[in-house]
């Protein structure tokens, strides 16, 4: 169609004009003078007119052709906005869904992730607290509801809110599985703790009363429940030091600075010296660059530990090596030795293989936990090799140069 129009304006146009100029001009030569005036005057008016009438369909063209470009570069334009508004909301881990008159029309890739690919069609199944939210929001009424779903469970948010001035109700959906299970360690954690202390509390309540009770008809009893109601005063201010150490040590980011680990242990082992089984420590100078006191805090943790495990006959060795640019610090016992079973769970706070033997050698119960947390906190690890009734090995590993808090 274009090409007929090309043609028609280029060639038939012109065309016409000289055969209607001819025409006019010939039939004006057949008669007298002023004919033949006329008739050429008349052939070059045609052939006039329709030059310009030609011109004036290409000047149109021109027109229709800038405004179509024009219209190309605005749409142009408007589908690359598009297209980043849908790469901004596939990329939220935020779960968007449009609804128009109760029905989603919109959903972004983290609510297909969630909701499923159906979620925009009609009947496709919805969890009911997603469809509650979505009335609700669609009354004129904010909420919010928590749900679990899926296998591994996983718990979501789904927040809903009125339609704004667009009509549209929008609703967000959160992954919070890893927050409820944070919170529930953290409810768990303070439900021990509580239990850990109530623990000794109540014993120095009961001691305290019996001296009372006894302190005038029978000194050797009020004597003997004194030095209880000091035992668990000890054993309290054992756990709460502990609890206060692993919360500084989740909390705060340490001070790393540059010494001899082999010295700053050293310190440490001479402050057993007086424990049995005695402790042999071998070490080099090892330089590297970490927290002192906290190292110090955890070796500490595990020279007490292989030291209640340990009978006076047994032995206790502990040592400092550079391997592979890593420092490992190991404390070796001819102890108890752990479990298989229950080697997985010893770090975890509060976990005992033995209650009441770790509570009557004073234990917390935090010890491991602590050791745990300082190598993760040097970007390091800690290892375990035990069996039991024949002694355990725990070493530290951790980078010469530490690398930092690791998670
Ligand atoms: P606790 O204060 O009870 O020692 P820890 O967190 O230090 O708590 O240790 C957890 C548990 O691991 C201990 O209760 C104990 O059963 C076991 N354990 C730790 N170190 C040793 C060891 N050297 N020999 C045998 N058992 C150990």
């Amino acid at each position: 169609m274009e090409s007929f129009s090309r043609w028609f304006d280029t060639w038939l146009l012109p065309a016409l004009g000289v055969v209607g100029g001819l025409l006019a001009t010939g039939a004006g030569m057949g008669v007298s003078y002023p004919g033949r005036w006329i008739g050429g005057v008349g052939g070059a008016a045609c052939i006039w007119s329709i030059l310009w009438l030609r011109r004036r369909r290409q000047h149109e063209r021109m027109e229709t052709g800038s405004y179509v470009h024009n219209l190309e570069i605005e749409l142009g334009r408007v589908q690359r906005s598009e297209q980043l508004y849908a790469a901004l909301l596939a990329s939220l881990p935020v779960g968007v869904l449009a609804l128009e008159s109760g029905h989603p029309v919109y959903a972004n890739r983290a609510a297909v992730e969630f909701l499923g690919e159906r979620v925009t069609q009609r009947g496709a199944p919805m969890p009911t607290a997603v469809r509650q939210v979505m009335e609700e929001a669609g009354a004129g009424r904010a909420l919010s509801r928590q749900f679990s779903q899926g296998f591994p469970r996983r718990v979501m948010e789904v927040r809903g809110y009125p339609p704004g001035r667009d009509g549209f109700v929008l609703l967000h959906l959160f992954d919070i599985t890893e927050r409820s299970q944070t919170d529930r360690m953290r409810q768990d954690f303070v439900v021990a703790a509580s239990h850990e202390l109530k623990t000794p509390l109540a014993a120095m309540q009961a001691a305290a009363e019996t001296v009372l009770v006894a302190i005038e008809d029978d000194p050797d009893v009020a004597l003997e429940f004194s030095g209880r109601v000091l035992d668990n005063a000890i054993r309290m201010s054992r756990i709460v030091s502990d609890l206060l150490d692993l919360s500084r040590l989740e909390s705060t980011t340490p001070k790393m600075e540059a010494f001899d680990l082999s010295d700053g242990l050293g310190e440490v082992v001479r402050r057993f010296s007086s424990s049995l089984p005695p402790i042999t420590f071998d070490a080099i100078p090892t330089p590297i660059i970490g927290n002192r006191s906290d190292l110090a805090l955890a070796f500490r943790n595990l020279l007490e530990n292989a030291v209640r495990h340990t009978p006076d006959s047994g032995r206790i060795e502990a040592a400092v090596v550079s391997r592979n640019g890593e420092v490992v610090v190991t404390v070796t016992d001819t102890g108890a030795g752990i479990p298989t079973a229950d080697l997985p769970r010893i770090f975890e706070r509060f976990y005992r293989v033995d209650t009441a033997r770790s509570r009557a050698t004073g234990g917390t119960g935090l010890g491991l936990a602590i050791v745990k947390h300082v190598a993760e906190m040097h970007g390091g690890r800690v290892e375990v090799d035990s069996r039991l009734g024949d002694g355990s090995t725990f070493r530290i590993c951790v980078p010469s140069v530490a690398s930092g808090r690791s998670g």
